[in-house]
């Protein structure tokens, strides 16, 4: 069948299920997020092994990074579904006594969630959960780059969830167009920038709303006062620990001081040997690079004529494994590629500066990251960091691990996204805050109606000004006269 046949096949018969108003109950949204709970929990095998298949990701990353995240949300999602779906009681105001005024969620309708390679399970199934909590039908996307998850997901999620209102369609940019080219009430897309803009470009012809996870390049600020071990080990987990640097929040670089530079470098080389060993190659705990693309890709960054004699540890390859060594490079030119673009790959730039407040003006002389990240024992400079550098999410002393807070936003700002999600805000995400306002027919206030007269102004100005004479006036019914 042709894509666009597919794409509004889809659609339709979502729309047909949503409009039943199947998914509406608490009773139904319960039922998915245990199914996609019990479906992490039961297919943790298979979830692995395509992971594995796909990018050689690690079990350990596999379980600790995607499913126990998705379980989590899962759990979040079942736990706290009652009190997201209460309609929230706010002041009704002497304005419009008597009334009682509430925020009552809704479901936007039918959703379509697009999502990306590096974490396939997790940035497929997390926003799921946030779209069948806030009661839509949902169209997911897997992304195509990752063709054993994709495929998982699509033989799984109809035993496991409903599927005449959760449906899974894959495929690669055709398919992705033709669903882009339908109506949808919202659009979650996870993914490049580039794609990004079409994304918005396809929902702005029908004015639909979207998230946009996108990435950047997310700087580590190391001060020198640091603990040099820890600090070493948690750039290390947060980079090559985290997909081999195929993760959206990875450190791209590191700003650090002229003179620091050389211990962090040396302690960054220890703990990389000792994690991955002296042939960082043939370690089963790194994952590989996705694809030729970006394998080539990567190879260019660190090949380019400014950048090769930079690299300072590492720097191994093996195309026919896909595989690129932990790699350090001391102070590559900022007009070069590795320091332009993001590096989304296990490639560090170490970026020296005289003096550590130097790193704010750097940072923000590029575009808005994903993540920002200072490790320092100084609580001024973090305060300033936090006041001055405007990033989507920041650590301090670790990376990447606010993302495993349910309590905090997930999502970028400026070019690293629009919007966020994890926990109430998935729930936010795909559901409209309905204003609802319930007056009596009590409470007629004849100023506010024709024909008007100075009489029945002044009134209404002592109301809007608080005065609690007018408002006794107002409700009694008076008109001030002429
Ligand atoms: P990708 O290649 O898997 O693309 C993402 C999705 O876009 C896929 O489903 C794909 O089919 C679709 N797509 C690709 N080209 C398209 C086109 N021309 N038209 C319509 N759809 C198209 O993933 P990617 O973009 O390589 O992902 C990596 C990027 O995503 C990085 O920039 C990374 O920082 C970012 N990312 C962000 C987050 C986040 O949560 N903010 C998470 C992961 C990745």
């Amino acid at each position: 069948m042709e894509a666009v046949t597919v794409a509004a096949q889809a659609r339709e018969r979502l729309r047909a299920s949503f409009a039943s108003g199947r998914t509406r109950p608490a009773a139904w949204r319960a039922a998915q997020l245990r199914g996609l709970l019990r479906m992490a929990v039961e297919m943790e095998a298979e979830i692995c092994a395509a992971l594995r298949a796909d990018l050689a990701k690690p079990r350990t990353e596999s379980y600790v990074h995607e499913i126990s995240l998705v379980t989590s949300s899962c759990k979040f999602a079942l736990k706290n579904l009652q009190k997201w779906m209460k309609p929230k009681k706010v002041p009704a105001g002497l304005l419009t006594f008597p009334s009682t005024a509430r925020v009552t969620a809704e479901p936007l309708g039918v959703v379509l969630v697009i999502s990306a390679w590096n974490y396939p399970f997790l940035l497929a199934i997390d926003p799921v959960i946030g779209a069948i909590a806030a009661g839509n039908a949902v169209v997911l996307k897997p992304s195509e780059i990752a063709p054993a998850t994709s495929s998982l997901l699509a033989d799984l999620l109809p035993q496991y969830v409903d599927s005449s209102c959760i449906k899974v369609v894959e495929g690669g940019v055709a398919e992705t167009t033709a669903l882009l080219e339908q109506k949808w009430d919202k659009i979650f897309y996870t993914g490049n920038s580039k794609v990004g803009l079409i994304v918005m470009s396809f929902a702005a012809k029908h004015l639909t709303p979207v998230v946009l996870e996108l990435g950047g390049k997310c700087p580590v600020v190391v001060d020198s006062n640091v603990d040099l071990h820890v600090t070493a080990k948690r750039i290390a987990a947060g980079k090559w620990g985290c997909n081999n640097g195929q993760a959206c929040i990875s450190p791209d670089y590191i700003i650090t001081t002229k003179s620091f530079a050389p211990k962090l470098l040396d302690s960054l080389s220890k703990v990389l040997e000792k994690f991955y060993g002296k042939d960082p190659l043939r370690s089963a705990d790194l994952s590989r690079i996705v694809n030729s693309n970006h394998f080539n890709r990567l190879k260019a960054l660190m090949d380019e004529e400014m950048v090769y004699d930079k690299i300072v540890f590492g720097g191994q390859s093996d195309e026919q494994q896909l595989k690129i060594a932990p790699t350090l490079l001391l102070d590559p030119p900022l007009d070069s590629a590795i320091m332009k673009e993001e590096v989304f790959g296990p490639l560090l730039p170490i970026i020296t500066v005289d003096k550590i407040h130097e790193s704010f003006a750097l940072i923000n002389s590029m575009s808005k990251p994903l993540a920002a990240y200072l490790f320092s024992k100084d609580s001024k400079l973090k305060h300033q960091f936090e006041r001055n550098v405007s990033a989507g999410g920041m650590v301090f002393n670790d990376t990447s691990i606010h993302l495993t807070n349910q309590h905090l936003p997930f999502g970028g700002v400026g070019e690293s996204g629009v919007g966020s999600y994890h926990g109430t805000f998935s729930f936010d995400a795909f559901a409209h805050k309905k204003a609802v306002l319930d007056r009596s027919f009590l409470g007629e206030a004849k100023a506010r109606y024709p024909p008007y007269t100075p009489g029945k102004l002044k009134i209404l100005k002592g109301v809007l000004k608080g005065n609690p004479l007018a408002m006794v006036q107002a409700a009694v019914g008076c008109t001030g006269g002429a």
